[in-house]
């Protein structure tokens, strides 16, 4: 597909600018440019022509089935889009009066109030832009915790091994030494191992529930207690409330701090790189160390008020304030009962799909899942060659976006599903029937999926150079 630079022709024009409607300013010649900038001249259909094929160059969730695990690619109603598009949200700015936006208080505040009923929490900043930004800040409430106890020597954090890598990620940049938890035969935390690695140097626990093999950890009352023994704090990490909000509260697990990710969980669409919302909640004891601004309501009038010993601030003012605004439409517009209806179908769908596949396809943890599972394709790669990646680039054929591959780490070739609340039995169906024809590719014509995938616009780029070292400028003559 050719760059807009390179459909350029001179003089093809289609901007309509409006007239001046303000004094002319002259600016200093030494602010002015020798020479015009270089943009490609191009006509209205043309553009728009260039963008459509661009679009049909991706995969989205609006094109079809994205089971991609840890992500939670789930499609977001467009009201959420509409809400968060509002001009009364979006012609703001952050230093108006709060008297003047009262509303955009009203929805943090709101907001707050609800995200704190759904884990279980007293309280809640909304600055951190993502989860892994909620993580660091949620180490950091830790810290301050323990240093307003004068407690330091507690410089560990405890990681299950199968954590996603933002975790130990986290930990080490707010200061902490990690400390690797195995997970047991089932999947969860190791209780025998977990009791050897606590003692007065553990700050804290990070551990989200389900873990990313999608398994609930049925002992996790007894982690955190075993935790909160040895004097440490236990750290939520949110990112797989989609099979649980509703029902079960990380509060209520023993969870004294919590990041969620809104662009996971509460309609903001994702990838791409943002903007998300990873709020970081507290349990009360915490609540004065919160970073930023809350807000706090009296007689009807909202106003931002700071922590007493704030940690000061991890963003710029109120966070991703749109993402809130979508955030607080996705769980008015469901209500109680249809948050429950949303993460028992995310679970529902989830343990479906895996029973569809099991008698071909080994599963990780041949037990009920919650809202994703972990295939292990070790001895397909045996039997015929094909790896997960391989079976992950040969679902694009097809149509369907691959399964997260080759994590969680701990799983051999592993792939790694979530369909999400919002997929029909429909598509479900066709999906299982897309990955069986693939397991009988595999056996049939390992070759063709070795290659895969040839009908895309590109077929396998180095991926580390493509993250690392992405070309993004045109180089004109
Ligand atoms: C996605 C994810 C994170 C990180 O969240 P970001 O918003 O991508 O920074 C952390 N933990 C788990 C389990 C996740 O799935």
């Amino acid at each position: 597909m050719k760059l807009l630079f390179e459909i350029s022709k001179t003089g093809r024009k289609q901007s309509l600018l409006p007239e001046l409607d303000v004094k002319e300013t002259v600016f200093d010649q030494k602010y002015l440019r020798a020479a015009d900038p270089k943009l490609p001249e191009i006509s209205e259909v043309d553009l728009d022509r260039h963008y459509t094929e661009l679009s049909k160059q991706t995969h989205g969730v609006n094109d079809g089935f994205y089971p991609l695990g840890s992500c939670t690619m789930k499609y977001n109603p467009r009201i959420d889009e509409e809400t968060g598009s509002n001009a009364g949200f979006t012609q703001i700015h952050p230093l108006q009066p709060e008297e003047s936006v009262q509303g955009c208080l009203k929805v943090l505040y709101d907001a707050e109030k609800y995200l704190c009923e759904i884990t279980g929490m007293d309280g809640m900043t909304f600055e951190p832009a993502a989860g892994a930004h909620g993580e660091y800040t949620g180490l950091l409430l830790i810290r301050r915790y323990h240093q307003s106890r004068n407690d330091t020597e507690r410089v560990n954090i405890i990681v299950p091994d199968s954590a996603h890598g933002t975790n130990p990620a986290s930990a080490t940049m707010a200061g902490f030494k990690v400390i690797n938890v195995p997970s047991n035969d089932k999947g969860g935390v190791d209780l025998e191992e977990l009791k050897k690695v606590v003692g007065k140097d553990t700050a804290g626990l990070m551990l989200t529930n389900p873990n990313t093999l999608g398994l609930f950890d049925p002992n996790i009352l007894e982690i955190t207690r075993i935790i909160h023994e040895a004097g440490g704090l236990c750290y939520y990490d949110g990112a797989n409330l989609n099979a649980i909000m509703g029902r079960v509260r990380p509060g209520d697990m023993g969870f004294d701090c919590v990041h969620l990710n809104l662009h996971k969980t509460f309609a903001t669409p994702h990838g791409g790189g943002g903007p998300g919302s990873g709020p970081v909640g507290c349990k009360d004891f915490l609540k004065q160390f919160l970073p930023g601004d809350t807000v706090k309501e009296e007689n009807g009038v909202y106003r931002f008020t700071t922590a007493e010993n704030s940690m000061g601030k991890v963003r710029s003012f109120h966070g991703n304030f749109l993402v809130v605004v979508k955030a607080l439409t996705y769980i008015l517009t469901l209500g109680k009962e249809g948050i429950i209806e949303a993460s028992g179908k995310a679970v529902l769908n989830a343990n479906y799909l895996m029973e569809q596949l099991k008698d071909l396809y080994q599963v990780a943890y041949d037990q009920t899942c919650m809202h994703e599972f972990v295939l292990c394709l070790d001895e397909l790669k045996k039997e015929t060659g094909v790896s997960a990646m391989d079976i992950a680039k040969g679902s694009l054929e097809y149509g369907i976006h691959p399964p997260t591959m080759y994590f969680p780490l701990i799983v051999h070739e592993a792939l790694m599903l979530e369909p999400t609340e919002t997929e029909s039995k429909e598509t479900l169906d066709a999906a299982a029937a897309i990955f069986r024809e693939l397991y009988q590719k595999a056996h049939d014509d390992p070759e063709y999926l070795h290659n895969a995938p040839h009908k895309c616009p590109i077929s396998r780029p180095n991926e580390t150079e493509a993250a690392r070292n992405p070309i993004l400028k045109y180089e004109s003559d």
